[in-house]
């Protein structure tokens, strides 16, 4: 699952952090570092998340083509 934070909207009152720490992380009091691929087992709460973000500023993405570049190595049934 892909996912982005809009950080012009951000303040960095840090429910994400709180809801989905494997994902969203503080760093200092206000900037918010985050990963951009969040494991499908994350995805509940990254929806947590991003529902109690006070600025709507996580943004989700379920595509299957939202993997990283190069994450489809070792797929099976090329042949
Ligand atoms: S909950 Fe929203 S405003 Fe707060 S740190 Fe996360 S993305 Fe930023």
């Amino acid at each position: 699952m892909r996912l982005s934070v809009d950080l012009n909207r951000c303040q960095g009152y840090a429910q994400c952090a709180f809801l989905a720490p494997d994902v969203f992380t503080m760093h200092g009091d206000e900037a918010l570092l985050y990963s951009p691929y969040a494991d499908p087992e994350q995805r509940e709460r990254v929806e947590r998340a991003a529902a109690a973000c006070p600025v709507q500023a996580i943004r989700m993405d379920d595509r299957d083509d939202a993997a990283p570049a190069g994450a489809r190595e070792g797929e099976s049934g090329a042949r």
